[in-house]
């Protein structure tokens, strides 16, 4: 059976290119790039280069990127480290509604050591509202956390305007852009963000590597602690293959972003206008186009989500009822539900999520068969009120 995987916003294929290159480390450059001999300096070498790759997607400097184990570590490390090690100005946070679980339990964490944090809410199209946040700054504010861009709804932030309201009250400004890099470009220096957490797998790297830029200066406790790594920021010895792959991975992406951007919105564009043809009673969620180009959550009202995953997966097909690290709970999706859309509309959501190996006719396959799948369910389900009871 051919399988189809839209489920990209999730984890993404591995690269022939960031393959082989890890290859080549694992099987030729074992030392440990923090030894003081020749297979030492040969490992370190590669991770220079690698820090070079990554730094320079982001227009950071090498010596602002620390490599951690991926995206939740960098987010994790982020928002306690800037905490602690602000903790003498002031013990309020602010965050949004709709960020990654481990963006809001990383808050939930300093709450119970006494920080306060704010929940930002957001608009119907998943926008964080600025002269909200600009209210929610006060004298012990230290540090505010919005995400670049969604990762269930696609839903891109004002990050600039953010930034520069943050900057302006003095206050520390994080990003987790995780979902967003290899979207648009980002830049720190012009977007003038004091953190921003990466992760390699979403954009055809490796999973278990990420990294944290932090701006030089600023002050972050350590989340590990341990040896000397990371100029003493961050312990234990590097994931050498893993860095290589990110900066691989980095390189590649830098390379051909504005043209695989623009191949994932076209097929994003083409399967939804595709299913508005075909199918009826159905929304599109997130903002109409301040949205990462790959990524539709649709909404099939009187369908459950769950039923409608499973006759996909049956036709080997791969969605998402939402975040990865949700699926498998019957949890609605908390950002769906910040965004004020009503619970029945929550339970009918799926994520399709494009990517660069996704072609036209997978997606003439994945309408044909959502057609079938929705009418199936529509036609057995009590909510739909068109049904006639006897
Ligand atoms: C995937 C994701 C993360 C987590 O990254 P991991 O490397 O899987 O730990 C964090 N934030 C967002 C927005 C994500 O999409």
């Amino acid at each position: 059976m051919q399988r189809i995987y839209l489920d990209n916003a999730a984890t993404t294929k591995v690269s022939n290119e960031v393959l082989t290159e890890m290859l080549e480390t694992y099987s030729e450059t074992f030392g440990n790039p923090n030894s003081q001999h020749s297979f030492g300096r040969e490992a370190g070498a590669l991770v220079d280069l690698a820090r070079d790759r990554v730094a320079n997607t982001i227009n950071a400097e090498r010596g602002e990127i620390y490599f951690t184990s991926g995206g939740t570590e960098s987010n994790n490390w982020a928002i306690i480290g800037l905490a602690l090690a602000n903790r003498a100005k002031g013990n309020h946070i602010i965050t949004s509604s709709i960020e990654h679980h481990s963006v809001l339990e990383a808050c939930k964490r300093l709450e119970k050591l006494g920080f306060e944090i704010t929940y930002l809410p957001v608009d119907k199209t998943g926008l964080v509202d600025i002269a909200r946040l600009l209210h929610c700054i006060n004298q012990r504010t230290i540090l505010v956390s919005i995400m670049a861009a969604n990762n269930e709804v696609g839903t891109i932030q004002n990050l600039k305007a953010i930034s520069k309201i943050v900057h302006e009250k003095g206050v520390l400004f994080h990003t987790d852009a995780v979902q967003a890099m290899g979207n648009f470009r980002i830049d720190v220096k012009d977007l003038e963000v004091d953190a921003l957490s990466m992760s390699a797998h979403k954009i055809h790297g490796p999973k278990g590597i990420g990294a944290l830029y932090v701006k030089k200066g600023v002050k972050i406790d350590n989340l590990i602690v341990g040896g000397e790594q990371e100029r003493g920021k961050r312990g234990g010895t590097l994931n050498v293959p893993g860095i290589v792959g990110f900066g691989k991975a980095c390189e590649i992406m830098q390379q051909n972003y504005i043209v695989d951007c623009k191949k994932l919105k076209y097929l994003r564009d083409y399967f939804v206008s595709q299913i508005e043809n075909e199918i009826p009673h159905i929304t599109v969620q997130g903002h109409a186009h301040q949205r990462l180009p790959g990524i539709a959550s649709v909404s099939f009202n009187f369908v459950d989500g769950e039923a409608l995953l499973c006759l996909l997966d049956m036709a080997g097909i791969a969605a998402s009822k939402g975040a990865a690290c949700q699926a498998g709970t019957t949890e609605p999706s908390h950002v769906l539900l910040a965004m004020n859309i009503p619970i029945e509309e929550v339970q009918s959501t799926l994520r399709f999520s494009f990517g660069i190996n996704n072609t036209k006719e997978e997606i003439d396959i994945v309408v044909k068969e959502l057609k079938k799948d929705v009418e199936k369910l529509r036609s057995i389900s009590p909510l739909k009120p068109s049904r006639k009871r006897d």
